[in-house]
């Protein structure tokens, strides 16, 4: 892990993108290092892994905590204990859960839903379809600060392609009047800023490769 390439791409950046470092895989060490420097949003994907850094990390009050993985609908509650964002809510039935379970725990979440603009077998999320039909419904939810879309794009596609989807998810979020596209990853972050993200998640160009 080299703290210069995170100080080179945060310099590189527009003042409207944030960078949520993506410490899945990395150690709890070198979330402080990162820290260190500044960055206190930190993403992770799966909770046991996440609640134990967390724990030695408790005294960084600084830090605010991403989920950014699949939800597993026994994980909600602690999800929403010990996490201010949840990046990647990809099922109206888990809003919903999320919503009640938030109300019980008088927490406030911080909700980003995730989109599928292309079709993808292996990720979940929500059509943009289904997503306006529902919308009325989903602001009616208590206890949960709507702030943005979420999308992950397939692998392999040319930088235009990657683009365009993501002006996708931007025309989406800004017809629903959400500030906040959560889009972008090590490979593609480039092509991200330039189709309006807001969030940055970026876990190897930071930390390295993960072993
Ligand atoms: C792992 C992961 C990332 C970061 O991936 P990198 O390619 O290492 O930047 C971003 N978003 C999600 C949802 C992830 O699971």
């Amino acid at each position: 892990m080299n703290p210069a390439n995170y100080l080179k791409i945060k310099n590189k950046i527009p003042s409207n993108v944030n960078i949520l470092a993506v410490s899945k895989g990395f150690k709890s060490q070198e979330i402080k290092t990162i820290q260190n420097i500044g960055q206190n949003d930190f993403g992770e994907s799966k909770f046991q892994e996440a609640f134990a850094k967390q724990l030695i990390l408790k005294d960084l009050k600084q830090i605010n905590w991403h989920f950014i993985g699949r939800i597993q609908s026994n994980k909600i509650r602690k999800i929403v204990q010990n996490f201010k964002y949840i990046h990647s809510v990809d099922s109206f039935q888990n809003l919903q859960k999320i919503s009640n379970i938030a109300r019980e725990e008088k927490k406030y979440p911080l909700i980003l839903l995730q989109v599928k603009f292309i079709d993808d077998p292996n990720k979940g999320g929500f059509s943009p379809e289904f997503l306006k039909l529902k919308w009325r419904e989903i602001q009616e939810l208590q206890n949960i600060s709507l702030t943005g879309l979420m999308t992950i794009n397939p692998k392999g596609l040319s930088s235009k392609e990657n683009i365009d989807l993501f002006k996708k998810c931007r025309t989406l979020a800004d017809s629903l009047q959400l500030p906040d596209c959560s889009m972008g990853m090590s490979g593609d972050w480039e092509e991200a800023i330039e189709a309006g993200s807001t969030w940055l998640r970026l876990g190897s160009l930071i930390f390295g490769s993960r072993s």
